[in-house]
Parts: structure tokens; sequence; C-alpha cells
């Protein structure tokens, strides 16, 4: 399936929808397949696994007569249909099955539907190992679990072929002719890229008359879940083989050379102040990532973000240097403000943690360093009033805001997208219809966040260089690399 390109989605509020969404509102039609649907229908997924497509087919058709004739109809193919008959009608029908097909290919089921509740079906299916059953039937479910799969498609045609020969399926010829051409066409014949869908189709179109049965569907997934361990599938991405140590004395060069040149020659410039101290942030940030091994951790996305950050915010204020009268100061001044309001509220609150790592004295020292903090104004909004985003396309960084700052958010913020990708991880028992276990044993590893912030040192240090002109020697190769 092709993806549907941003443009597509509506924006209503904030919030992009999906142009399948629109359309399907709130039917969840895999997850109602999946959950409600195929454990009814497996049955028929066994036929056609044991036998392959073709002969399968023949050996349903004939079991559909036999249901047909048992009850005139009255059943559907739904499994929990078939139980309920009486204990006569199941011991005809059972007979009548075991003619056309062995005991063996509907044995799997005997597993979930045992003596104890299902007394006349397990006797008369019952074969074979557990650990046989149980492979089949994981091997079935996990090509039906997709209602997309040729294997669904296939189940799904019975389901509607019965409704046919019973009568009860009423819809235009045309439509029928389809239907009765489904099953002599092979999967790869290019008519069925439109049969297919329409069968589906179809089959969701009876959803709305048919009653589901909770207490079977309880039944079966509860049955088949403790039949089965979980197996957790996760990503791993060793950190073995990515080499710092060269780098990182060549970038702290940079900043000693920096450093110096501040310290030495212009002690009081407050521009290169705050813009050394605004690198040196990140310059930090990246060398924690280093020094604790959080190439592939959580907290390494933090880092990225705000290195991102930071290299936004000094092409920001180099940009709009001229605008301001002094935009060096009133950028000091925001982020001291907010740190006043902080000071503010614990002299306020009556109880205070004294193990927080929030030191209130010395932030109340660090808001009175140049000026009594009574005229330090408190500004709870943006720097400039202007968010990252827009700071961003002012400096023309659009991408890297799209494509890495709003991706790390997510990990700042713990979004679920997040959340998903790093704490919880996927089962792939099709029995246990692909759920999520928490990743507790911290076995998930993230993809490497080491390029981004060599990426994002290098740009921070080339644009220092385009202020103060760097030494071409303290250049190196690897600090020119853009990218
Ligand atoms: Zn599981």
């Amino acid at each position: 399936m092709e993806h549907s390109k941003l443009s597509e989605h509506k924006f209503k509020k904030g919030k992009f929808t999906t142009p399948w969404n629109e359309i399907l509102k709130d039917i969840g039609v895999d997850n109602s397949w999946c959950h409600n649907r195929l454990p009814e229908y497996l049955w028929i997924g066994l036929i056609f696994d044991h036998y392959g497509r073709e002969e399968g087919l023949q050996k349903i058709y004939q079991i559909l007569q036999c249901m047909k004739n048992v009850d005139y109809g009255r059943i559907l193919t739904r499994f929990s249909h078939i139980l309920k008959l009486s204990e006569k009608e199941q011991k005809i029908l059972f007979r009548d099955i075991l003619s056309i097909i062995p005991k063996k290919v509907l044995s799997p089921l005997t597993l979930i539907f045992t003596y104890s509740n299902y007394p006349v079906f397990a006797t008369s299916f019952v074969e074979g190992s557990v650990e046989e059953r149980k492979e089949v039937i994981i091997t079935v479910l996990d090509k039906t679990m997709d209602h997309q799969s040729n294997c669904s498609t296939d189940i799904r045609f019975i389901i509607m072929y019965y409704l046919f020969i019973i009568g009860k399926l009423h819809m235009p010829k045309e439509q029928i002719d389809l239907l009765i051409k489904y099953p002599h066409l092979k999967h790869d014949d290019m008519e069925m890229r439109m049969i297919r869908p329409f069968i589906r189709s179809m089959e969701i179109g009876i959803l709305s008359v048919e009653k589901v049965n909770n207490e079977y569907l309880n039944a079966f997934w509860e049955r088949i879940s403790e039949m089965t361990e979980c197996e957790l599938y996760y990503l791993e991405f060793s950190s073995d083989d990515i080499k710092t140590d060269i780098y990182m004395e060549q970038v702290h060069e940079v900043y000693l050379y920096l450093s110096n040149l501040l310290v030495k020659t212009s002690p009081l410039d407050n521009k290169m102040l705050v813009l050394l101290g605004i690198a040196t942030y990140s310059y930090k940030r990246a060398k924690e990532v280093v020094e604790h091994t959080l190439f592939n951790s959580i907290s390494g996305r933090s880092a990225v973000r705000v290195l991102v950050e930071n290299y936004i915010m000094m092409k920001y204020l180099l940009k709009n240097e001229e605008s301001h009268e002094d935009i060096w100061t009133q950028y000091q001044y925001y982020g001291i403000g907010l740190y006043k309001l902080i000071v503010a509220r614990s002299r306020e609150s009556e109880e205070r943690n004294t193990n927080s790592h929030v030191n209130y004295q010395y932030l109340e020292a660090l808001v009175n360093e140049y000026k009594m903090e009574e005229f330090i104004d408190m500004e709870t909004s943006y720097f400039d009033k202007q968010g990252i985003r827009e700071k961003a396309i002012t400096v023309g960084e659009k991408d890297l805001y799209g494509l890495y700052y709003d991706y790390d958010s997510s990990y700042e913020h713990g979004l679920w997208g997040a959340i998903r990708e790093s704490s919880l991880i996927k089962c792939k028992n099709p029995a246990h219809q692909y759920h999520c276990v928490p990743d507790i044993e911290d076995n998930q590893k993230l993809m490497n966040v080491w390029p981004d912030c060599k990426m994002m040192l290098n740009r921070t240090i080339q644009l220092l260089d385009e202020v103060y002109g760097i030494p071409k020697q303290l250049i190196t190769e690897e600090i020119a690399i853009e990218k």
C-alpha cells in the first residue's frame, strides 16, 4: 500500500487525520477481524493450511454441504454456531466431516475446545501431541491475522459463499458473479486485485447483522494465550564500534581556544559570553553522551534536542542582533527571569524538600548576580515571544526542527510514540494477538544518537568560526563535516 502524504492528511485543530481514518471512522477493521472474527473461522484456515488453496476449497465445499444438510442453513460458518448444535446434530455433522477430512486437520482446535466443555467435538477430533497441535494453530494464526492476507481473504470468501448457498446473500447479479469467479482465479491473477478487496468489503458488510459471541471469543483467546509463552521482539544496537576519543579531543581544542579568547582578550564581551555559554552547554551535553555511553538511550535523545535548540537559538540571536537594542542582555535576563519565578515560588511554598535537586539558595544568588531581583522582569512566554518552531523557520532551519527536534520532544515530554518505541516490546507470538510487554529489563535499545550529536556540535563550531574565525589547523577534517 502506498503511504499517504502529509498534505493528504486533514489538519483539524492541530491534529492530522489520515484519509483512511476519515472514511473508516471507528470501525477498526483489522482489529475486529483478528480479535472478533478469526477465532470463529480458524477451522476454515486449518483446512486451507492442510490441503492448500485448491484442494482445500473442494474439501470445504463438501463440508458446507454437510452443514446445510444438518440444519438447513440455520447456523452459519461460525465455529461457535457449530458447537451450539444439539449433541445429536453435532454427532451427525462431525461424522460427515470425518468422511471428508481426517481427524488431524481439525484436531488442533481440541486444544482450545476441550472435553470438559465440548465433549462431542473433542471426542470426535482429538489426535496428536499437544506440541504438534499447538504448532499448527500458531502457524495458521500467523498466516491469517492480517485481515488482508490471501489466506484471510480465502476464509472470508467461504463465509460469503456459505451465505450464498443457503440463500441468505442478496446482492446484484454482477456482484454474485464476482463471488462465483473468485475460487477459479489464482491469487496472482490481475483480476484478483479488484476481487479480493470486494470480497473483504462484502464480509465487513455482514458484520452489522451478525452477533458477536463474547463468551466464545474470550474463552478462545484466554486458552490460546495460556498455551504459549511470550516471544519478545526487540531491536538491539551496539555502541561498541563508536569511536569518539580523537574527535572529542579535537573539539576540546577548539573550545579551549575560544575560551582563552574570551578570558584573555575580551572578558567583558557579553555577546561572546552568551554565544560561548550556549555552545559550551551543547558541548557538555555531548560530552555526557560520550562519557556515560548514552548513544542508544532515551537521555541521548534529550541531548540531541538541546543541541538543536541551542544551535537555532545562537543563529536566531545573531540574526536579530541588529534589530534589538541589546539582544544578548535581553536573552540573559529572559533566562534569569525564569529562575526568579522559581525562587519566588519556593519562598511562598511551605513544604520544601531539602533533598531536592533544585538548589534554591544558589538560584537566588544567581538571580541577584548583576541586578537586584526587584528590577528583573519575569517572562513566562518564549524568548522574544517566538516559539522554537518560528525561530527555526526564521533562521532557515525548518528541517532541523521538523526532523529532529520534534521527534526528540516526544521523548522529552514522554509522549506515547516515545513510550511505545522505547519502553514497550512487541510479543511476536500470534496466539497473544501481538500484544506489548513493558520493557522492564531494558532490552530495547534505540538508534545511536552520536552521528546527530556530532553533526550539531560541528555546526555549532562552524557557526562560531564564522563569527570569531577559529584558526584553520583547529578545524580538522572531522569537524569540518556538516552531516
Ligand atoms: Zn505474549
